[in-house]
C-alpha cells in the first residue's frame, strides 16, 4: 500500500510496511470500509529468503495491500539496513486484535485452513474470549483442486469482512493472490500456523522466548522437523550483512 503515513523497507527485494499494530489495524479498517479485496501478509525471513529466487512470490508480496514484519529476522534485517522499525506485527496478535474489534463492529470472519476441526476450535475459543464475534464459516485447509470451486462458493456465500487463511506460507499467499477478487472479501490475511495455537492444539512459545525474540528457537525445539526450513535463517542473515557491507 502506498501511504505517506509510514516508510516502506526494502528487505532483499520484498517491500515491507513499517507499521505499528495500531496503524495496521487502521489500514484493515479502511480496507473493510472500502470493500476492495485486499491481501494482508505478515512476513517472515524464511519467506523473504524463498522469494529471492522466486519472482512470482516476490510479486505477490510486493502487490499485497499491507505487509507487516512478523518475524524477528525481518526486524533485525530492517534495522541492519538502517530502517527504523519498532516491533513485530505478528499474524497471531493480529488475529486477536481483529477479533476484538470485529466483536464490537459486527464484522464477520471466516476461518479457513489447518487440519480438520482446528479452525472450528480456534473460532470457538476466540468467540468465548470476544463476546459477540460473528464467525460466518470454518473450513479445514486440506483439499484437492476439484474442491476449490466449492470452497470459494462457500466463502463467497457467507460474504465475510475478514478471511483468515491458515495454509502456511507461501501456499496461503498464492491462494489469496489467485482468488481474492473472486471471493470478494475485503481483508484476506495469511495467518500460517495461528489456528493450531489459537485452538490449543499447539502451545505458543512461553513469555521468556517471546520477550527475548527467541520464538523461532522454541519452534525449532518443539518441532525439530522445522530444522530444514530454518536453515534459511542464517542464509537470510548473511544476505542482509552482504547487502549492508557490500551493497549487494
Ligand atoms: N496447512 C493446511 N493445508 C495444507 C498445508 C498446511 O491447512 O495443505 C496448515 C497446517 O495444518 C498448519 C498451517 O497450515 O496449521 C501451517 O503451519 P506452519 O506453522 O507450518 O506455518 P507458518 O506459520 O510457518 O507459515
Amino acid at each position: 500500500m502506498t501511504d505517506k503515513r509510514w516508510t516502506k523497507a526494502n528487505i532483499l527485494g520484498c517491500m515491507i510496511d513499517l507499521v505499528t499494530m495500531e496503524e495496521a489495524l487502521e489500514v484493515i479498517e479502511e480496507i473493510i470500509n472500502k470493500r476492495k479485496p485486499s491481501h494482508i501478509i505478515t512476513l517472515n525471513a524464511e519467506i523473504v529468503y524463498s522469494a529471492l529466487n522466486d519472482q512470482i512470490l516476490r510479486e505477490i508480496i510486493n502487490t499485497a495491500q499491507l505487509v507487516t514484519a512478523d518475524g524477528i529476522g525481518i526486524v533485525w534485517g530492517a534495522r541492519r539496513l538502517g530502517y527504523k522499525i519498532k516491533d513485530r506485527v505478528t499474524g497471531i496478535d493480529m488475529v486477536h486484535q481483529l477479533c476484538r474489534i470485529a466483536s464490537v463492529k459486527g464484522w464477520k470472519i471466516f476461518f479457513f485452513g489447518a487440519a480438520p476441526g482446528v479452525a472450528d476450535l480456534a473460532a470457538q475459543k476466540l468467540s468465548m474470549q470476544y463476546h459477540g464475534l460473528k464467525v460466518c464459516g470454518c473450513r479445514d485447509g486440506y483439499f484437492n483442486d476439484q474442491e476449490i470451486e466449492k470452497i470459494i462458493e462457500d466463502i463467497e456465500e457467507q460474504s465475510p469482512d475478514i478471511l483468515l487463511v491458515a495454509l502456511g506460507a507461501p501456499k496461503q499467499e498464492i491462494f489469496i493472490n489467485k482468488y481474492k477478487n473472486l471471493l470478494g472479501v475485503p481483508a484476506c490475511l495469511g495467518v500460517g500456523g495461528s489456528f493450531d495455537v489459537l485452538s490449543g492444539k499447539k502451545l505458543r512459545a512461553p513469555q521468556f522466548f517471546i520477550k527475548f525474540n527467541l520464538e523461532w528457537l522454541y519452534r525449532l525445539l518443539s518441532e525439530p522437523s522445522r530444522f530444514r526450513r530454518q536453515l534459511s535463517l542464517p542464509k537470510f542473515a548473511l544476505k542482509i550483512l552482504k547487502k549492508k557491507y557490500f551493497g549487494r
